[in-house]
């Protein structure tokens, strides 16, 4: 599963909002849209008919009632002045027709211009309902000015009430166009924030209700981005955090479902990053101890916790669960926090396992000396041929006692970093021929044949000479030891990479029993032993390769063991070679 691929429930809330805002918006926007149109030209018609009837009243007294023809020119002339006088005061368009749909005058055309030239107005829409229902109205673009325009056709009857002409007024409808444009630029943009373009602003147009709408949409998108921000920025801050966490988190809903779980989380239980969100936990993590608690908790909605190990991995890990008080069932209901205390365990083992091996190295020579004790106590002492034997016994267990004390004490000196290693360049030759030196007069006594492989080039190593002499000896000693009489014991060394990053290896084979494959990484451990009983006797105290590797590594090298062919074993160290030029100014880390 991606880190944290759901969205957040605060986020969700927010994005919720924002939607339920953007559709409340839109749909708002439209009856706004409808009902300001409606309103307007409602308004417009209401002033307009008021205004065609003004106009009538002034006009009426210039037309001759019945006559069916173009008024005389100084009629038609005095006619435009007054409907031209009528238009500038009512901001409209005057047109007076007459009965047969001649243009008497128009407000619109000069004063020279002969209005009857004009298309003849019978077929007008406005103009046929006034003239039989006595006002007509409609709206359509003027051929005339070419702009919408709503008309509104008065008759006007004669005393005799015999009709007389059709006097018109058209008010452009182009405020109302504007006004519905602005709205209709509102609407565009609302659904644009709605679409997730949450910097998009509506250009304030006027400060009237179109105005007052724009700006709240204004304010309302401004608190909608910053809002959104602020969720945005929080959950980046939580995904960093449960991302960078070292500790697995999980979330879980009421019904057991994950809904979210961090990279550390995936890292334990083995997952792969993938969409894993809303599978039932025991789906994802098959483990019957946790499953137990996964109920148990959710069930209680108390916290819980406990220490599960999981299966071939080996992983322990602490739970601590805790629970919300989640409201729906899809809701985040309980949080898994997990530590890996495998190390901790593991190291607990090793103490607990030291601590018993301690006591058992060291009871067993202290029974010996005791039962000799005892035994001379009770009148062996006074049997030289007894007593001799004995102390011997006695003495030679006080010897091995020393020995494991000194090599504990050693390796807890080199473990907790109180011996400081030299580093100066170490001639391994020597070192090699003082190491074999020591245990030349054993090897010889089992009649071992010792050979030496050591290109004469050899670069010096850097190092503690004694620490590392005592690394050979360790070593040159256990391969005589378990090897049975008359074997054979080789050194050899070469060279790997270039001198300043390369490394020298060293190897001590012998012919010897040998180690089986599934014992070889735990011979470094302490007080681990193939075969106890012959470590024992052979004068073993189970140390001497965990001073080895405790030295080597301590030397920024490593160590290794492998079996011999046909037979024996071959350990392996390397260590890195001396710089030659600031040789002695590299510190060593301290084991
Ligand atoms: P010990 O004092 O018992 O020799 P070490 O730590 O030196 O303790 O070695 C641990 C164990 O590793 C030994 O008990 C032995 O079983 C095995 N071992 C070490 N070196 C050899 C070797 N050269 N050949 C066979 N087994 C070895």
């Amino acid at each position: 599963m991606t880190p944290l691929p759901k969205l957040s429930i605060r986020l969700k809330a927010t994005l919720s909002a924002l939607l339920a805002v953007s559709l409340g918006i839109l749909v708002a926007g439209w009856l706004a849209l409808r009902s300001l149109e409606q309103l307007e030209l409602a308004r417009l018609e209401a002033t307009l008919i008021v205004r065609t009837e003004l106009a009538a009243y002034s006009l009426k007294p210039k037309l001759s009632p019945g006559s069916p023809l173009p008024p005389m020119q100084g009629e038609r002339e005095s006619l435009h002045r007054a409907a031209s006088e009528i238009a500038r005061h009512a901001l409209a368009r005057v047109t007076v027709i007459a009965l047969d749909g001649t243009v008497l005058a128009d407000s619109t055309i000069p004063a020279t211009a002969d209005a009857s030239k004009l298309e003849n107005h019978r077929s007008r829409p406005e103009v046929i309902q006034a003239l039989s229902d006595g006002r007509g109205r409609h709206v359509r673009k003027s051929d005339t000015t070419g702009v919408n325009t709503s008309y509104f056709a008065l008759r006007i009857d004669g005393p005799s009430g015999a009709a007389v002409a059709v006097i018109r007024l058209g008010l452009p409808l182009t405020t109302l166009e504007s006004r519905i444009g602005d709205l209709q630029h509102i609407a565009v943009v609302a659904r644009r924030i709605a679409g997730g373009a949450l910097g998009e602003r509506v250009a304030s147009p006027s400060r009237d209700e179109v105005g007052m709408l724009a700006e709240s949409i204004n304010q309302m998108a401004d608190q909608l981005e910053s809002k959104i921000q602020q969720v945005s920025e929080d959950r980046a801050q939580l995904l960093a955090m449960l991302s960078s966490m070292v500790e697995g988190v999980m979330v879980l809903d009421c019904q057991g479902r994950l809904l979210r779980m961090n990279p550390a989380a995936e890292r334990m239980f083995g997952l792969r990053s993938g969409s894993l969100s809303g599978e039932k936990i025991d789906r994802v993590i098959r483990h019957q101890e946790f499953a137990d608690l996964v109920r148990q908790v959710l069930a209680s909605r108390e916290q819980g916790g406990g220490e599960i190990t999981m299966g071939p991995s080996g992983i322990t890990l602490r739970i601590e669960a805790s629970v919300t008080d989640c409201q729906r069932d899809d809701e985040a209901c309980a949080v898994f926090v997990f530590h890996d205390i495998t190390a901790l365990r593991r190291l607990e083992k090793v103490r607990k396992d030291f601590v018993a091996n301690v006591s058992h190295e060291l009871r067993t020579p202290l029974t010996s000396i005791k039962g000799y004790v005892e035994a001379l106590l009770d009148g062996a002492l006074s049997n030289p041929a007894q007593a001799e034997p004995f102390l011997q016994i006695i003495s030679r267990q006080a010897d091995r006692l020393n020995l494991i004390i000194e090599d504990l004490l050693q390796l807890s000196q080199i473990e907790s970093g109180q011996v400081h290693f030299k580093h100066e360049p170490v001639d391994l030759n020597g070192l090699i021929e003082r190491s074999l030196a020591m245990i030349k007069p054993i090897a010889d006594k089992k009649r071992h044949l010792v050979t030496l492989a050591l290109p004469p080039d050899l670069p010096p190593i850097r190092g503690d000479e004694e620490r590392l002499g005592q690394v050979l000896t360790n070593l040159l000693d256990n391969a005589v030891k378990y090897t049975p009489e008359g074997g054979r014991i080789e050194i050899s060394g070469r060279q790997i990479g270039e001198s300043g990053s390369g490394q020298v290896e060293l190897c001590v084979a012998d012919s010897g029993v040998g180690i089986p494959p599934a014992d070889r990484p735990r011979v470094f451990e302490r007080f681990y032993r193939v075969d106890k009983a012959r470590s024992r006797e052979l004068g073993g105290t189970g140390l001497g390769l965990s001073i080895v590797k405790h030295i080597v590594e301590g030397h920024r090298g490593t160590v290794w063991v492998e079996g011999n062919d046909p037979f024996g074993s071959r350990f392996i160290i390397r260590l890195p070679i001396a710089i030659p030029s600031n040789a002695t100014s590299q510190p060593l880390p301290q084991a």
